[in-house]
This record gives structure tokens, C-alpha cells and sequence, in this order.
């Protein structure tokens, strides 16, 4: 007999998977006005759980949508397959003139860090500390002070995400998948794009202007070209 998703799932997984009445309706709502029942929640513990997920959602043909901190206010963290929380990868290390961040970290355990080095990170949502690192790159979020220092696009050097495949991918340190982007996006008339500070609707192709920058596609992306992951 053919093993079901939530059996596959619980016999793959080392985090958790819930699928309790409970947990469904605690992961069916955010801080929009939606409400969606999931399937399932898988809250992974490393980044096999990640890949595996991906996979066997894959396998039985379900979604897979990321929630960070549920804040966003359009529902973009419900969906009716698998919710993957992030909420155990929050790793939080400090270089000289760039921290390396999980999707996980909220931003004000990120502020707290930075704080302590008398510095910030320009980006800053009107929610303040609550939500996370990956929702904060799923929505390219900018804040009041975008204005001199650019949204998350203009913030971020480097981007590991596991695509839908199940494949970890770093950009723009893979020149590979970087050249594949950097030949798509050539083909788009970049002078389309609306010249404005702020914007957040859609891939930002336009951003995309050498090897260099190819990660910046992904950024605002909501999950939909991969999930937003951390260095090891
Ligand atoms: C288009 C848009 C622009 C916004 N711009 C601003 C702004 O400029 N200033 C402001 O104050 N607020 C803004 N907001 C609201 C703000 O972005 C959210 O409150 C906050 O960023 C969401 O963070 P969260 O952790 O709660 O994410 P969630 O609400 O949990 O998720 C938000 C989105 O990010 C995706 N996501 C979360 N984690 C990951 C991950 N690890 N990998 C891939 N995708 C992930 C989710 O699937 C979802 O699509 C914006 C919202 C939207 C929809």
C-alpha cells in the first residue's frame, strides 16, 4: 500500500509534524484577515528536514509555504498544504561590517546584536521587533529610513535558499545558477520598471545587473522561488 504524505513526513522528518485540529488552526491564521486550513506543519530541526520536505511535497504534488513570524498582513503565510516554520533556525553572527543572519532571527534579537556594536540594520518594518529575517526577504520590506538606505534588496550581499527541488543553492557565490538568471533577465527591457525607491510587487529583474547580484531576484520573492535558508 502507497504511504501517505503525513506517514512519509513523520517517518523522514527529525523536527516536528503536526497535524492535530489544534495546530491547523493555530497555522491557519496570521496577522491579515484570512484564514486558510493547512494540511500540515513541519517545523524542521536542520536543513535535511528542509530538503526532505521540499521533496516529498514534491513527490504527493502539495505546497509548501513558509511562515516566519505571521505578521504580514495579505495572508501570504497561509496556504492549505505544508506550513514550514522557520522559527529554529536563528542563528546570529556578527563579522566586522556584515552579519550572517538565519530566516529565522526576529529583528529585534537582530537590533539587540547590533546595538551592543553601536550599529543597525537600515531596513525597519512598522512591526517592529516581532518579525523575522525570512519574512523581512520574502516582502523586500523597506521602513521609514528606505528613503537613504534602499529596501532588504539594497542590504543583502549573499542568499543560501533550498529551491524547489530540494537543492541548496547560494547566490551570487554560485556562478552557475547565477549565469542562468543573469541570461533570463537580460532578455526583460529593464527601462519597463517603474523608477520609484519602493518596490515590492513582483521579481525584481531589474535589479539583477551583473553575476554580482543575482541573488537579489529571489529577495521579495515570498517563497515562490525558494526558501530562504542560512549558512552553515
Ligand atoms: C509586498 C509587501 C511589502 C511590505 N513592505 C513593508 C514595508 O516596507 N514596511 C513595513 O513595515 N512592512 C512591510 N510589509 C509587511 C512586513 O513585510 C511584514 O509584517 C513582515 O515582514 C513579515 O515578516 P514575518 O516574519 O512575520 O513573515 P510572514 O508574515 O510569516 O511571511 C511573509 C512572507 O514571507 C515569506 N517567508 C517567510 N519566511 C520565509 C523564508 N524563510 N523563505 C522564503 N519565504 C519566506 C512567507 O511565505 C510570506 O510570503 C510588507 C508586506 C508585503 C506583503
Amino acid at each position: 500500500m502507497k504511504k501517505s504524505i503525513l506517514k512519509t513526513l513523520q517517518s523522514t522528518i527529525q523536527g516536528d509534524v503536526f497535524f492535530q485540529k489544534e495546530f491547523k488552526e493555530f497555522y491557519s491564521v496570521d496577522a491579515s484577515s484570512y484564514k486558510i486550513i493547512p494540511k500540515m506543519i513541519v517545523i524542521p530541526k536542520n536543513e535535511k528536514d528542509v530538503i526532505n520536505t521540499v521533496k516529498i511535497a514534491k513527490k504527493f504534488k502539495t505546497s509548501v509555504t513558509v511562515r516566519g513570524a505571521g505578521t504580514g498582513l495579505v495572508g501570504s503565510a497561509l496556504n492549505n498544504g505544508i506550513i514550514l516554520d522557520m522559527k529554529n533556525f536563528d542563528l546570529l553572527r556578527l563579522a566586522k561590517n556584515y552579519v550572517t543572519v538565519g530566516p529565522g532571527t526576529t529583528k529585534g534579537r537582530l537590533d539587540k546584536k547590533l546595538e551592543e556594536q553601536k550599529k543597525f540594520f537600515p531596513p525597519n518594518p512598522s512591526i517592529g521587533s516581532f518579525c523575522s529575517v525570512g519574512g523581512m526577504l520574502g516582502n523586500n520590506f523597506s521602513g521609514s529610513r528606505s528613503l537613504k538606505y534602499g529596501s532588504m534588496i539594497d542590504n543583502v550581499i549573499e542568499i543560501a535558499f533550498i529551491d524547489g527541488n530540494g537543492k541548496k543553492v547560494i547566490l551570487p557565490k554560485n556562478k552557475k545558477v547565477g549565469k542562468k538568471i543573469l541570461e533570463f533577465t537580460k532578455k526583460i527591457d529593464k527601462k519597463r520598471f517603474p523608477n520609484v525607491t519602493k518596490n515590492s510587487s513582483g521579481y525584481r529583474i531589474d535589479k539583477v545587473k551583473s553575476i554580482n547580484d543575482t541573488h537579489k531576484v529571489v529577495i521579495g520573492s515570498e517563497g515562490t522561488l525558494g526558501l530562504f535558508y542560512q549558512q552553515s
